[in-house]
């Protein structure tokens, strides 16, 4: 969501104003999303400028996303990444990255990303089986194969690596008792699972509609 949950208009856009740094492709790619269906799907501009300062302070090389939707954060992870960089991308529509495409060509980064068509377990399970290694992981798909994602991302990082979970508060369906969707008790269920999860070191971040980083232990 392009705004992070309870932050009013005037600070959301304060926060864009000063607190980010968009290339032309990124401003170009978010007005080609805007109106669209589903337009609510793209991450914030400040979230993408976070996920890159990520990607350069972890000194990333080869990153994973699971959930790739118009390629905004693809396009803010594969800016950050150094030219001999990778950002494996897996969504299950050809559809909505092909929206995107054009503004990672634009912005000279198209080169690094090695978009994957299909179900992302499939594609997850390929590189599981090719002993692939990611030093970042970015999940926001599907919430009810979270899980499933998250333990697969959690043996694709090496030690150390990164991953990234996206929509964790769901639009404060979490704290909702009223609230039982599937994907609101899968978001819940993988929350507390986070929170006593010691393969990792965890921060969850009221950004967007919230985003946990989880660091892989030895
Ligand atoms: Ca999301």
């Amino acid at each position: 969501m392009a705004r992070s949950l309870g932050l009013s208009d005037e600070l959301s856009a304060y926060v864009q104003q000063v607190g980010t740094r968009l290339v032309p492709a990124q401003e170009a790619l978010r007005a080609a999303t805007q109106g669209m269906r589903d337009a609510g799907m793209q991450i914030g501009a400040d979230q993408g400028q976070f996920m890159g300062f990520l990607v350069r302070a972890l000194g990333v090389k080869r990153a994973l996303e699971v959930g790739t939707f118009t390629g905004y954060s693809a396009l803010s992870v594969a800016l950050a990444l150094p030219p001999d960089g990778t950002l494996v991308c897996c969504d299950i529509s050809a559809e909505y990255p092909a929206v995107g495409q054009p503004f990672w060509q634009q912005a000279g980064v198209a080169a690094k990303i090695d978009l994957r068509i299909g179900p992302a377990l499939a594609t997850l399970g390929g590189l599981l089986a090719d002993g692939d290694s990611f030093d970042f992981a970015f999940i926001d798909a599907d919430k009810s194969n979270y899980d499933a994602y998250y333990e697969s991302c959690l043996t694709l990082v090496r030690p150390g690596g990164v991953i990234a979970v996206d929509n964790v508060l769901w639009s404060g369906a979490v704290i909702d008792p009223t609230k039982t969707s599937e994907d609101t008790e899968a978001l819940r269920a993988l929350n507390r699972k986070l929170h006593a999860d010691e393969r990792v070191d965890i921060a969850m971040l009221a950004i967007g509609d919230g985003l946990t980083l989880l660091r892989r232990r030895g």
